[in-house]
């Protein structure tokens, strides 16, 4: 469907046959490539530009070593400075879940896969880490939501915190908080109500929730499918609630994870985890590697 990178450049570069350094003229023109490469990535217009010139200041006057061919020499400064942008946290599989019992906050748009991704990471939690995990749905206006939640704690052995209808999003959070240390849990996650689209109430409940528990970790669930969607989403959540990290989902699909670097250059947020499923062992520690290799081709 897409001609990968490395196939676009060696054509750019057929011209060339000395070895000898990149000229000016030889990276424009291989970078011109490069931003058709990532636009079709799904990467937003400005990243791109912006990541040009980057690798254009990289790229200019490196002497072309024998061993490769120009092409492939650009493609690895490209690959690198990937890389260099995506790579947010040392460790992102690691949640903050130290003074039991710790707040999960899960916020997010309606659809982006936010219940999902609070079952796989409470079951993760779980199984990987041996921790208590307790869910609490805060979603009052969808009582389907609920139910949700407490039908994949059923299936992955993971307890919800019980239903009590006619409850505010606050006090649901502060029950969830007694209930968890009352318990014995390590960590109460809390999967907030989702919209549509971003509101003032959907923004000022969790912002309640947030300062009703003090979150050591607010993971902010997106689409990964959504492209530059995604981009604005987390710029409001995170200018709004504070976000620490971000769920990438539905990176099964065939989307290219263009999203993945727009999120990172223009929000600076680190990339946590990815979404690859709809079963509940499908989530993996995000992998700059992954990405930039599905974002070249
Ligand atoms: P919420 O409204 O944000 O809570 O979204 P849900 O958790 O209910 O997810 C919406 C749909 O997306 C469900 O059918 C999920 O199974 C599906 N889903 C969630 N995460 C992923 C993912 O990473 N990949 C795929 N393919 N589907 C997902």
């Amino acid at each position: 469907m897409f001609e990968n990178l490395s196939e676009r450049l060696s054509g750019v570069f057929d011209r060339l046959t000395k070895q000898g350094a990149l000229s000016e003229e030889d990276v424009k023109t291989a970078l011109r490539e490069v931003r058709v490469a990532l636009l079709e990535a799904d990467v937003s217009l400005p990243v791109a530009r912006d990541f040009v010139k980057a690798v254009q200041g990289k790229a200019t006057g490196q002497s072309v070593t024998r061993s490769v061919t120009p092409g492939q020499q650009v493609v690895k400064i490209v690959h690198d400075e990937l890389i260099h942008v995506l790579s947010g946290s040392e460790d992102p599989g690691k949640l903050k879940i130290d003074n039991p019992p710790a707040p999960i906050l899960m916020v997010g748009l309606q659809g982006s896969g936010k219940t999902t991704t609070t079952a796989k990471l409470a079951k993760r939690l779980k199984d990987r880490d041996g921790k208590r995990v307790l869910m609490a749905s805060l979603d009052v206006n969808r009582p389907a939501a609920m139910e949700q939640l407490q039908i994949l704690g059923l299936q992955i052995g993971v307890d919800t915190l019980p239903i009590v209808k006619g409850e505010d999003p606050v006090t649901i959070a502060k029950r969830a908080k007694t209930q968890a240390a009352l318990g014995g849990y390590d960590v109460y996650m809390l999967d907030t109500a989702g919209r549509l689209h971003i509101d003032q109430e959907l923004i000022a409940q969790a912002a309640a929730v947030r300062d009703a528990v003090a979150p050591r970790e607010t993971l902010l669930v997106v689409d990964g499918l959504t492209g530059q969607d995604a981009v604005n989403v987390a710029t409001e959540f995170d200018d709004k609630i504070g976000v620490s990290g971000v769920v990438l989902t539905r990176m099964d699909g065939d989307g290219r994870g263009g999203a993945a670097l727009s999120m990172r250059a223009v929000t600076g947020k680190p990339i946590r985890f990815v979404g690859l499923g709809e079963k509940m062992d499908a989530i993996e520690t995000f992998e700059p590697e992954r990405i930039a290799g599905r974002i070249l081709g």
